[in-house]
């Protein structure tokens, strides 16, 4: 079943914690892209997100909490993990942070890690947090691997019956996941880019974030070369486009795209946040065409564009 938010937000609420407290699986809207919630501390709800996604046990989740005191009761939270929470949340960061012995977390969650990934959302989920009481675990509302969900439609398409309850808030504001950051010492480092670009953290916090990845170090379990992927072929910084493909194209192009069956535009203005919020719909719009494969213009590699290219390379990597 689908629930306006916009229409009747308080028997969302209701209706969603009802759904949670019974160890249920729901989909909720973020300000990042659609989640699909269960009570974190709940280990056969969270196995429910795990079945319905067709997610491996591997890869750990991350837990949405509506306040700091909820987060504090997760993790350890050293003085540069408290700057960046007290700056940049509510919003689209999760920290990586050693997890307190006694959070009452199944070790499900976690995937057996000694650390917990944490989200404090802005909006309707972090009022649903809220009245709930306890951490949501939800990741994207999708078939793992898949295109995420940014919107109610997407959800019931993708998950259909395995997901009783769906939240509708409309189109998310951001459109792509959240910026990871693992705190470990004094250390910060980027284990994926997102909704809050590295820039933006730097000048709001004054925090350096490193982002090279060590070679042949496997700092985030999960983290795979295919995500992201619609059915068809994706080719990326595409200047011209092959018979029979879609085309997404991202400002106004000079380049030659007669061929293609049916052109997309990310933002004609070249509007990189517009980008981000168009980018899994449209990828998904392009799927339904079933064209010969879809074709992406290049995207600057600044701010946003970061976290787009960064998606864009998982969705064109080979296939398992
Ligand atoms: P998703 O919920 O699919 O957007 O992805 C969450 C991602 O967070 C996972 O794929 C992991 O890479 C990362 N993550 C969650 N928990 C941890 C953790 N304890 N340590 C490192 N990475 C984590
Ligand atoms: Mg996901």
């Amino acid at each position: 079943m689908k629930l306006s938010v916009k229409e009747n937000r308080t028997e969302a609420i209701a209706a969603a914690c009802a759904a949670l407290d019974g160890g249920e699986v729901v989909g909720i809207p973020t300000e990042t892209v659609y989640g699909l919630a269960a009570d974190a501390t709940n280990e056969q709800a969270v196995q429910r997100i795990f079945s319905v996604k067709r997610r491996p046990s591997f890869n750990p989740l991350i837990c949405h909490c509506s306040d700091i005191e909820m987060a504090e009761r997760l993790a350890h939270f050293e003085p540069v993990s408290r700057a960046l929470a007290e700056a940049c949340w509510p919003g689209p960061l999760t920290l990586v942070l050693p997890m307190r012995a006694d959070a009452g977390l199944p070790s499900i969650t976690t995937a057996g890690l000694e650390t917990v990934a944490i989200r404090l959302p802005s909006g309707f989920s972090c009022d649903l947090i809220k009245a709930f009481g306890k951490p949501l675990a939800a990741p994207s509302a999708n078939i793992s691997g898949k295109v995420s969900a940014t919107s109610a439609d997407h959800v019931v398409a993708d998950l259909g019956a395995a997901v009783g309850l769906v939240l509708d808030d409309g189109p998310t504001p951001i459109g792509v996941e959240s910026t990871i950051l693992k705190i470990d010492g004094g250390e910060v480092r980027l284990l994926r880019s997102g909704g809050l670009t590295v820039e933006r953290i730097a000048a709001t916090t004054g925090i350096e974030v490193l982002t090279k990845i060590q070679s042949g170090k496997i700092v985030a379990p999960g983290m795979m070369e295919s995500h992201y992927a619609p059915n068809a072929v994706v080719r990326l910084n595409a200047v011209d486009a092959k018979v029979g493909e879609v085309v997404l194209t991202f400002g106004a192009t000079p380049h030659r795209y007669e061929l293609a069956v049916a052109i997309l535009s990310l933002s004609a203005s070249g509007n990189l946040e517009e980008a981000a919020r168009n980018l899994y719909a449209m990828l998904k719009g392009a799927d339904e065409i079933a064209p010969n494969g879809i074709a992406v213009a290049p995207i600057p590699e600044i701010g946003m564009g970061v976290a787009i290219n960064d998606r864009l390379r998982r969705a064109a990597a080979p296939r398992p």
